[in-house]
């Protein structure tokens, strides 16, 4: 068996940051990941300030295509006068196939591909498939993270959970104006036109599981309506809207229930289901735990699901979601 102090299961943008952290702390550190990288993560790619801030860097410094977007807001279908973001400062959008594997290189730590299955623990050391043992384990391995499942067996999974359609594409891009419609197709939907640089774009559409139990229409059928109305505005043509093959995949957006922490365990990003409550936005706190646990086991700070940002909004949104969305307190 090979000893590592720590691993972390999962070279996400959560596994690759706290990895990026605890290198430069000088850890004795290794990542785990079943896919070959570059993978395909189903993702619409925006990033905030707050992400660049917490990885040190510009889009002057990202060697892809990264796009500064001009945000159009919808509500209920209609166009906001102010034509604004709902976050303060400029935001960009990225290709997670790039960014996925940039964040990964640049933490300079190896990914061993490994697929990983079973977990035990015996006294300070984990254990896993009888292959590697460690002193730190960090789940970072997204909604079905192994190590969530071995070792926080009492994390529910029923709360908040958002499901997703999306396809991201080569098109032409038309305009570099981003469309963010809220309260599509009903209170607790929502879709996206992304585009990226380079020419592509990303179309997407999620909602609250819950919703879409009780409200009698699937997420396909709202998809459907979606591109068609992305077609009679022109943003897509009849061709491509016809040949889509959008992919799913759910999340869970931050909720006050279930731990990230057990002995020198961890969960970090989607594993330990963080992403803010009222835009869906999973990157930025699933970096912002992973710096958090970086701290904690290089010794220079803490990690607490409380301190991750529940919120993306600012000013009126945010104060609106604060209002009716936020996260009940742990009972
Ligand atoms: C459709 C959609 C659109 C989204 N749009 C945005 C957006 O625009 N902006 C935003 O901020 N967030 C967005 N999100 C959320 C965001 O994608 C996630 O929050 C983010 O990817 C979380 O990063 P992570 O590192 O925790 O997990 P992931 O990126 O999922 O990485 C987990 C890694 O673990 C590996 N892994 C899994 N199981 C195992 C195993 N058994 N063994 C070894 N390795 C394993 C996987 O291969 C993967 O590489 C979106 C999500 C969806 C579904």
């Amino acid at each position: 068996m090979q000893h590592i102090d720590t691993i972390i299961v999962g070279a996400g943008p959560a596994g690759s940051s706290c990895a990026w952290r605890l290198k430069r702390a000088g850890r004795d550190v290794v990542m785990l990941d079943k896919a070959q990288f570059p993978r395909l993560k189903l993702c619409a790619g925006w990033i905030t300030p707050k992400v660049m801030h917490d990885l040190e860097f510009t889009p002057a410094d990202y060697p892809h295509a990264i796009l500064k977007l001009n945000i159009h807001s919808h509500i209920k279908g209609l166009p906001i006068a102010w034509h604004g973001s709902p976050i303060k400062g400029d935001t960009f959008s990225i290709r997670r196939i790039e960014f996925d594997d940039w964040l990964r290189r640049r933490a300079g730590v190896d990914t061993v591909p490994h697929t990983v299955k079973t977990i035990r623990r015996d006294g300070d050391l984990y254990i896993i498939d009888d292959a590697f043992t460690c002193r730190y384990l960090v789940g970072a391995g997204g909604t079905a993270c192994p190590v969530r499942r071995a070792l926080f067996p009492d994390n529910r999974r029923k709360f908040r959970q958002v499901v997703t359609l999306e396809h991201e594409f080569a098109y032409p891009a038309r305009e570099d104006i981003c469309h963010l419609y809220f309260m599509h197709y009903g209170a607790k939907a929502y879709a996206w036109y992304f585009p990226k640089g380079d020419g592509y774009v990303n179309i997407g559409l999620g909602g609250k599981a819950n919703y879409y139990r009780k409200c009698g229409a699937t997420i396909h059928d709202h998809f459907r309506r979606f591109l068609a109305d992305l077609v009679a505005e022109g943003k897509l043509d009849a061709e491509t809207a016809g040949s889509f093959k959008a992919g799913g995949h759910p999340y869970y957006l931050y909720s006050g229930h279930g731990k990230v922490r057990e002995g020198n365990c961890f969960l970090i990003g989607d594993a330990a289901g963080l992403a803010t409550v009222d835009l869906g936005e999973g990157i930025g706190p699933a970096i912002e735990s992973a710096l958090m646990t970086a701290a904690e086991i290089a010794g220079t700070g803490t990690y607490a699901k409380e301190k991750v940002t529940q919120f993306s909004s600012g000013g009126l949104a945010r104060r609106l979601a604060e209002r009716f969305i936020a996260p009940k307190p742990v009972g």
